[in-house]
């Protein structure tokens, strides 16, 4: 019998929900290339509710322990003492979630001698050296689709909000003021600009088509193209290279995964090529782009704004420079973690620990690693080799917490 180890973000601090705002959520079984939603043969809760959080335990504690498996649930990950790191030496199992991962480095895999699989219950599994897991023949599975609509709504919002200046606006009204003039002077339509994704993947396209009706130029970067029927559809441009699509773009969007290639992307020096006064919205993750070089450029206006959820390290540490610099419109990292999206890498959790317990194959749309080498969707997506660097920073926010 296996022991896992799920860590999960904490719960509210006002406590665990008694009542939701909503009753229900609408019921999605097919993502738009046809993928089916995730297919367990059972789940143990209620579609809607919080399930991310410790209390939560991504409704698995009956499933797991009525088969006879340890369940350990903790949001303690960080730092050498951290309960995460207590329970590795026998865990067979490590599952997490990007929005508070449990950063699988090198060093804490060598302390889990019997772990054989770390599951994302989410999309990303660069905080997990994927290096490492295929050296000791772990498996490395994610649940994918379950909230690539679900981010590319969060990008959308934030574009908008950074565009029309929605954030100083709405602290105008809460801080009692009505001032119209301070609100516009950096308030723009979003009509007619041209809007530019790196990467037209799951989140890259919805992105694009949802941005369509705003009547605006849509642009991709990615390295393989779009058929020719979408980019007729969507009336795209594709680029071949980072410079290209920034000198045309007013708007970009990071949307590919962090992996070697794509780390640290947006740097200095990538960052002349964009255009003064361009907004820059990422999802994607925090280490896509040079934490300072960011603030630097919204500082000097190359930038307009900046937003998206995602940051390097998770939690980001209190003197974060991005909690504080001008024009940004950031949130934690929760596009994917809404309610509705809960459910669904739920439902995929379980599916996977399903197919993994009986023996039967984990869908080709879900490994990361597999066999000591990349597999399924992940020998498309990523590059061999590690992201983790300087994850153990994520320990200063749990000093002063
Ligand atoms: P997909 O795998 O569908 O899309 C990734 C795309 O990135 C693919 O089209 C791939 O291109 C492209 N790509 C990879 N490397 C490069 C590169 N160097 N330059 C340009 N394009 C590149 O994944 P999703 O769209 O579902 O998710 C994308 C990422 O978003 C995830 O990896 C994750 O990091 C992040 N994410 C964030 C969430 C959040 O809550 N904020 C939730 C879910 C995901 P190709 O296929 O042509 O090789």
């Amino acid at each position: 019998m296996a022991k896992i180890v799920l860590v999960l973000y904490d719960d509210p601090v006002d406590g665990y929900p008694k009542s939701y705002a909503r009753d229900d959520i609408p019921n999605i079984t097919k993502y738009p290339d046809g993928q089916t939603a995730p297919t367990p043969s059972a789940i143990d809760f209620t579609p809607g509710e919080l399930l991310g959080s410790v209390s939560g335990e991504l409704g698995l504690r009956k499933y797991l322990e009525s088969n006879g498996h340890t369940l350990v649930v903790t949001s303690d990950k960080d730092g050498a003492n951290s309960k995460l790191d207590q329970e590795l030496h026998d865990a067979e199992i490590v599952i997490s979630q990007p929005f508070w991962p449990a950063y699988m480095t090198a060093e804490r895999i060598a302390k889990a001698p019997k772990l054989k699989a770390i599951i994302t219950a989410g999309i990303g599994s660069d905080h997990t050296d994927l290096q490492a897991a295929m050296d000791r023949g772990i498996t490395v599975a994610e649940v994918t689709y379950c909230n690539s609509n679900s981010v590319a709504e969060h990008v959308v919002m934030q574009m908008l909000s950074l565009v029309r200046n929605y954030i100083p606006s709405y602290n105008w009204v809460t801080k009692g003021g009505w001032n119209i003039a301070d609100c516009v002077a950096r308030s723009y339509d979003i009509e007619g600009m041209h809007v530019g994704t790196v990467a037209a993947g799951r989140i890259g396209l919805r992105v694009l088509r949802l941005l369509k009706p705003f009547d605006v130029n849509l642009h991709y970067l990615d390295r393989h193209r779009l058929p020719e029927s979408v980019e007729k559809e969507l009336n795209l441009t594709h680029h071949t290279s980072l410079e290209s699509l920034a000198k045309a773009c007013d708007i970009v969007t990071l949307n590919c995964p962090l992996h070697p290639e794509t780390e640290h992307m947006i740097n200095d020096e990538t960052l002349k090529f964009f255009k003064r006064g361009t907004y820059l919205v990422n999802t994607a993750r925090g280490k896509l782009c040079d934490r300072d070089a960011i603030v630097r450029a919204l500082e000097s206006g190359k930038l307009a704004g900046y937003a998206g959820d995602v940051w390097f390290p998770q939690p980001a540490p209190q003197d974060h420079p991005w909690r504080t610099m001008p024009h940004h419109g950031m949130t934690p990292h929760i596009s994917g973690t809404s309610l509705s999206a809960q459910a669904r890498y739920a439902a995929g959790t379980r599916e996977i620990l399903e197919a993994y317990f009986s023996g039967k194959p984990i869908r080709d749309e879900y490994l990361v690693v597999q066999g000591g080498k990349l597999a399924g969707v992940g020998a498309h997506s990523y590059s061999a080799g590690n992201a983790t660097g300087g994850s153990e920073e994520a320990a200063k926010f749990k000093k002063v917490n």
